[in-house]
């Protein structure tokens, strides 16, 4: 099974290198290679009856083949073809090799649609293969597997690649090791019906226990991580002292809600604990995660200790700076950018080795999702020494339900922030189509003349990336010189993430104290800035982002007192990109819109994981709920009960040792 590709009959170098691109390295990458749909060629027809424009199968044998030429230069392949009942002509395009192939006599199994040519019965482009008496056929006849392809392989090739590795497939090397009374189909059967099924409902009863094999395994996996935590010891034993946290709790200019005190209790007993924290805290844009970090930062603090923040971007980095400068003022704990302090907060730099990361005793990192595995895994790694590890709360505001979350981060323990703090305000949303944006610019201005309001302008997303890219900085450079001139009576500012750091925050400052009206701005603003007194933002080209991010990017206002609005503005008239705006403007909640989200689109889009290349899941969907939630319950009932669950173990390691 672990055997190189290469070891497949007909599979030569430049399939060999055509497979990687798919991923497909090894004979067992290629049998879960699984078909994204079936096309139905189940109906064996006659030719004396066969319906004109029905789809079906027929079979035949060929009486004459003839080569043509159109006026036009092309080639055009005939083939009649007679089955006692009647016959057929099937017509190929610019394929001249298929007279070598289907010489006169052969006999032959064609799938498509019927229709007339030339006053005749006939088939146009059809799948096709040689039959003899007793073969069984793969392209034709049958619900016939239709897999993502790849520029370079046909999927008759792969089909048959993927046929041929089934039959020489020894049956011991699909043992089943799951319990029989879970009643899923056995594997054999599995791997065998997924590609080549009798019937979609066996299609889909085999796709069912693939899905379920996959996602058991990336429970075990995060069962197998979190065990590895285990074995860990915290850097520092922390005791948390009640008194000094009240107080604290009465220096804070508001209260904390209900999940944030709950999430802090939650906190505050991993950090008491004797094995150290790894938890995620999820919550909504605006949800108030930063002073949950804070007062873990404090309890370390009052140990003698240090906490280090990792923020995505600068401006970020900058902002928990002042923030959490703020919050600590009638301290004496020391706020820092990357240099000496309680707190160090920093961008990745913080990896880099000329950051000390002495004494520190909880490492941060927020908005998780727009890190590498690997930047993350380091920084950890940095401030540990053998088993010796800091407290770990990772952070992120794309809200996925908890059942995703528990998979896909499962390694991690969960709290969440699900609710807002009170006095939030919903935005109202608008979508603007192309007709409506000189009224809307108007009444911009109008906005700010008359009520004082600041507004965002989001230029479109050009590249999807982490980090700025120069196209989105130049997409907002050429929008900000347009602009100029339709508010030419206003103060108007631009913000991208390729200017220097000083000009970044002297924007930002001008922008957070009023001498700037409009902050035109690449999608960089998407993450964590906050700027209570801007009430208004447009988004340009609001399609080409997605739900989540397009929800992140509107968590920047209705922060403060005003009235909130989000325009939408969009040239694409398309009716599903018109219902995911739509979306937007009825729900408010961004735990809701992930859902909706997850079903439009693929979840490594919604998460912004797919460049990190995080789990991907190929058989199973993020939709499959129950097949997710059971996944985990056997999951757990395997840990707890190794000896029932021997041969699972067994080849569950073997996954292990592959991976590794
Ligand atoms: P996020 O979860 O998106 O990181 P922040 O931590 O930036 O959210 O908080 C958003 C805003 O809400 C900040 O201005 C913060 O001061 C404020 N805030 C946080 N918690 C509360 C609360 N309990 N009541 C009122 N405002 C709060
Ligand atoms: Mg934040």
């Amino acid at each position: 099974m672990k055997a190189p590709i290469s070891t497949l009959p007909l599979v030569g170098p430049k399939y060999v290198q055509k497979l990687a691109k798919l991923d497909i390295k090894t004979l067992e990458d290629l049998l879960y290679h699984i078909p994204f749909r079936y096309q139905d060629f189940s109906e064996i027809s006659k030719i004396g009856s066969f319906p004109i424009g029905e789809t079906a199968t027929i079979k035949g044998e060929i009486l004459e083949f003839k080569n043509e030429y159109t006026r036009q230069g092309r080639k055009i392949q005939s083939a009649s073809i007679y089955d006692g009942t009647g016959k057929i002509t099937a017509v190929w395009f610019n394929q001249p090799f298929l007279a070598r192939v289907l010489p006169p006599g052969t006999k032959l199994s064609l799938s498509g649609k019927l229709q007339w040519w030339k006053k005749q019965k006939a088939i146009y482009s059809p799948e096709y293969e040689v039959v003899t008496e007793s073969s069984e056929t793969i392209h034709t006849g049958r619900l016939v597997p239709v897999y993502p392809a790849t520029a370079g392989i046909s999927p008759k090739w792969i089909r048959s690649r993927i046929s041929a590795l089934l039959k020489l497939l020894p049956k011991e090397n699909l043992n089943d090791y799951l319990p029989k009374n879970l009643n899923f189909m056995n594997l054999w059967e599995a791997v065998q019906s997924v590609h080549f099924p009798k019937s979609l409902e066996e299609a889909e009863t085999a796709r069912k226990r693939l899905a379920f094999d996959e996602l058991l395994f990336i429970q075990l996996l995060n069962l197998h991580k979190k065990s590895l935590w285990q074995k860990n010891e915290p850097t520092h034993k922390l005791t948390i002292d009640k008194d000094k946290l009240q107080q604290f709790f009465h220096l804070l200019p508001f209260t904390l809600t209900s999940s944030q005190l709950r999430s802090i209790n939650e906190i505050l007993n991993d950090l008491s604990g004797d094995k150290p924290m790894n938890r995620l805290l999820e919550g909504d844009v605006g949800s108030g995660k930063t002073i949950v970090a804070a007062i873990s930062a404090y309890i370390v603090y009052l140990n003698g200790f240090k906490s280090a923040i990792m923020a995505p971007t600068q401006i970020l980095a900058q902002q928990h700076f002042e923030t959490l400068t703020e919050i600590f003022k009638k301290t004496d704990l020391k706020v820092s950018l990357a240099g000496e302090g309680d707190i160090i907060v920093g961008t990745h730099a913080l990896i880099h080795k000329n950051v000390k990361l002495r004494d520190v005793a909880l490492v941060v990192i927020d908005e998780q999702h727009k890190f590498g595995v690997e930047q993350r895994t380091h920084l950890i790694h940095k401030s540990k020494k053998g088993n010796i590890a800091p407290h770990v709360l990772t952070m992120t505001a794309t809200p996925i339900p908890r059942t995703i979350a528990l998979t896909l981060y499962g390694e991690l323990e969960l709290s969440t922030l699900d609710e807002l703090p009170k006095g939030r305000k919903k935005v109202t949303t608008w979508i603007v189509p192309p007709a409506k944006r000189n009224p809307a610019y108007a009444w911009l201005k109008d906005q700010i003349s008359n009520f004082k309001n600041q507004i965002f302008i989001v230029c479109p997303l050009i590249e999807e990336s982490e980090s700025e890219t120069l196209a989105n900085a130049k997409a907002a450079t050429i929008e900000f010189e347009k602009l100029k001139i339709i508010f030419k009576d206003f103060r108007i500012g631009l913000l991208h993430g390729r200017m220097k750091v000083e000009e970044k925050n002297r924007v930002l400052d001008e922008f957070r104290s009023g001498k700037i009206d409009i902050l035109v701005t690449t999608p960089v603003v998407e993450v964590g800035v906050d700027i209570p007194n801007a009430n208004i933002m447009l988004i340009e080209s609001a399609d080409r982002f997605g739900l989540a991010s397009l929800h992140q990017l509107r968590g920047r206002i209705g922060r403060g007192d005003k009235k909130a609005y989000c325009l939408l503005f969009t040239e694409n008239s398309n009716n599903k990109v018109l219902a995911r705006l739509s979306a937007l403007k009825e729900n408010n909640s961004g735990f809701r819109l992930a859902e909706i989200d997850l079903g439009l689109r693929g979840p490594g889009e919604v998460l912004g994981t797919r460049q990190h290349g995080e789990t991907n899941l190929k058989i199973a969907s993020w939709q499959d709920i129950d097949l997710i939630k059971l996944s985990k319950t056997i999951a757990l009932q395997a840990v707890a009960n190794p000896s029932q669950f021997a041969k699972l173990h067994k080849a569950f390691a073997e996954k292990l040792i592959s991976v590794n």
